[in-house]
Formats: structure tokens, sequence, C-alpha cells
């Protein structure tokens, strides 16, 4: 990225005062940490508001919000009145006692997506269904006991989030979003604790009525690292399975849900893949879907009458969910470009057309390539589950 390429620029004024800010922890002085890392939160804030459909808005998003439960415990240690300075893209409910014994970095959103708002992914949905809200609606239809712990797997952009976040929503529960990744690296050394204290907290809430689905992204960052132990990564992993296995212990009171995604299920060992007892291919959107998906994306968007789903989703296949976003945030930045770079100026920007498409198509490869499904399609030969 160039020096003048705004975002690169605001990311790296973000990154700069995360620094800073942690300088000044580490130095007691939490008055400058506070400082800093509210300059750190408005410079990505900037970005999201300019360019809410950049590829890394999700990560952004992500960072605001731990930024943001970083600042609320500084606040709380230099004992000064807690700010508002949550976005409201943000849904992030921070309340009580520091989120309520949440370790730091611990996300806990409230999921706004419904199974509606997901394309396709009917045998998804159906062995979600199955497996989470039937039992939850009616356990005494389950006296063999059900699931606990389900693996979403297949390729980057397919949904796999939105998938666990629509169930949170669906039985009215909570969603913690945990990044293996993250964990492994921020929790050093405090893994094992923090580990245990999410699933306290989870079964906790689950004893007062509300049923929580741990999700963690990118699972297989818990595994491969054991060999060369830093920080406790052994521990941390044991843990969880330990955590796990607690969560199948026949007591049919507990709706605690573990929902593990990855794009790397080859990567997980025996262990891993025991307690997932349920695991479901998250696949590339077919036809259908890619026509769904389009018109949901395009919703809000004023189209030109020539415009074809039908056609344009034959051509997108091999093409991911989050690639047809972007195909379609392209398509629409051909429009505003074009609007703010013409001398008279109408009222509004001109319709999307099939051209602006085909454009962006033309820029656009798709992210998965066919080697890598052949991957998925032989682990799930092995390994289905569903
Ligand atoms: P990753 O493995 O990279 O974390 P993921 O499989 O969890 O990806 P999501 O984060 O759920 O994917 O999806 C990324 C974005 O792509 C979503 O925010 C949404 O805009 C779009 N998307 C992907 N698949 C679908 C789908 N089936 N229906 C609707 N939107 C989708």
């Amino acid at each position: 990225m160039s020096e003048t390429n705004p975002v690169a620029m605001l990311e790296q004024t973000a990154r700069r005062k995360m620094h800073e800010a942690l300088d000044a922890e580490r130095n007691k002085d939490y008055e400058t940490a506070i400082d800093k890392y509210k300059k750190a939160i408005e410079a990505l804030e900037e970005i999201i508001r300019n360019y809410p459909d950049h590829p890394m808005s999700k990560i952004y998003r992500k960072t605001i919000y731990e930024l943001n439960l970083r600042l609320k415990y500084l606040e709380n240690k230099a004992s000064q009145p807690i700010g508002e300075t949550i976005s409201d893209e943000i849904k992030v409910e921070i309340k009580g006692d520091i989120n309520e014994n949440l370790p730091d970095f611990v996300l806990k959103e409230k999921p706004s997506v419904t199974f509606d708002d997901i394309a396709g992914l009917d045998e998804a949905k159906r062995a979600i269904r199955e497996a989470i809200i039937y039992p939850i609606k009616r356990p005494d239809l389950f006296p063999l006991g059900w699931p606990r712990g389900i693996l979403l797997y297949g390729p980057p952009g397919t949904g796999k989030t939105m998938l666990a976040a629509a169930v949170a929503n669906e039985i009215n529960g909570e969603f913690i979003y945990l990044d293996a990744a993250n964990i492994m690296s921020k929790w050093l050394g405090e893994g094992e604790k923090n580990v245990k204290k999410v699933f306290d907290y989870a079964r906790n809430k689950s004893k007062n009525g509300i049923p929580v689905i741990v999700f963690i992204d990118e699972l297989d960052a818990f595994l491969g690292i054991h060999t060369n132990e830093v920080g406790g990564e052994v521990r941390v992993r044991n843990q969880f399975l330990k955590e796990m296995d607690g969560l199948q212990d026949k007591s049919t009171t507990i709706h605690v849900y573990v929902i593990g995604a990855t794009n790397k299920p080859w990567a997980l060992d025996e262990p891993f893949i025991r307690r997932f007892q349920k695991r479901i291919y998250v696949p590339l959107p077919n036809k259908e879907a890619r026509s769904k998906l389009l018109s949901i994306l395009t919703s809000k968007v004023k189209l030109d009458d020539n415009i074809d789903f039908e056609k344009l989703a034959e051509m997108l296949e091999g093409y991911s969910g989050s690639d047809i976003r972007d195909i379609v945030q392209d398509a629409y930045m051909r429009v505003v470009r074009e609007y703010f770079e013409s001398e008279n100026k109408e009222e509004s920007v001109r319709p999307v057309t099939i051209d602006d498409f085909m454009e962006a198509i033309k820029q656009r490869r798709p992210s998965v390539n066919k080697e890598m499904l052949k991957l998925y399609e032989n682990w799930t030969e092995k390994f289905k589950a569903i």
C-alpha cells in the first residue's frame, strides 16, 4: 500500500497509537494509555465510516471491540467515569463488572443476523436446527442426549460465522466470539485460566436460563503448536478439551454449545474431531444461493433493468459468499467513482448496470481454487458427521 492510501495511513496511525498506549500502560500511566487507545479507535472508526465495505472491515471492527474492552478496563482502573465511545455499528454488550467476568479480548456480540439473511446452505441450516434448536425447544424429546460440539468447516468466506450468530439469535441466546489465534497470542500464560473463565461464564448464563453459543473461529489455531510450548499452549488446549467434556455430561439443563469454525479441518487431530460430534461442511454457494445472495446484497442499491441475477449467478460459479459481496461492492464503487469524478452532478448516482458487474468480475478471481475444494471433499468423505 502506498503512503498516500488513506486507509493505510489511518491504519498506521491506529497501530502507532496502540503501541504508544501499550507503552503507557507498562509505565502505569493509565491516563495517557486511555487517550492513545481512544485515538486508535477513532482512526479505525474513521476507516469503517468512510470505507464501510473495506475487505478488512471485519478485522477493524474486531480490533475496535478489543480496544473498547481494554479502554473500559483502564477507565475502571483509573477510577474515571466510563465513557460511551462504542460505535452504534458495533453492537457489543458491555455492562456490569467488565463484561461480567469475561476475560479481556472476549467479544460478546448481540447478533442481529437470522437464518433468512443467509443464502443457501440448506443442509447446514437443517443440521444445526436438529443439533441445537430442537433440543433447546424440547429437551424431553432427546433422552439420549445431544451434541454440544459442532464443527463448521469449509472454504473461507462461506458464512460460517453468520450461521453461528444466527443460531444464537434464533435461540435468543448469547453469542461469545473467540478467535483461537488471538487467544493463543494474547492470553499467553493466562490462557488456561481464561478458557475456564469463558466456560464458567457460559455455564452460569445457561443456569439462569440463557443458552450460550461459544463460537471459536480458526479452531485449528489451537493445534499444531504443542510441540514447541512457549506460553502453556498444551494446557490451554487440554483445558478446552476438558471443558467440552464437561458440557457433554448427560446434563440436560446445560445449554452451552461450542461451534468451532475452520478452513483447515485437516489440521485438527483426533481428540478435537471426536469432541465435535457434528461436523458440517459449509461449501461454496450453489447457483441458487449465489442468485439469492446477489439479491440480498443489492437490496439497498439502485439497479438497471437489464440486470439478470440468474445470468450473473452463472458467471459467479466458484466464487465464495464474501467474494460475491466484494464484487457487488466493486460494481457499486464504479457508480460512486463516476459520480464524484463527473463535472455536472446529478442529484443521485446512476443505477448499477450489468457492465459494472462484468468489469468487477473481470477484476476479481475466486479466492478458493479447485485443489482446495478437493481437499475439503476428501476430508468430508472421511470425517463428515451430520
Ligand atoms: P472465514 O472462514 O473467513 O471466517 P466465514 O465462513 O466465517 O469466513 P462469514 O464471516 O460468515 O464467513 O462471511 C463473510 C461475509 O460474506 C459475510 O459477512 C457476508 O457478507 C458474506 N457471506 C458469505 N456467505 C454468505 C451466505 N451464504 N449468505 C449471505 N452472506 C454471505
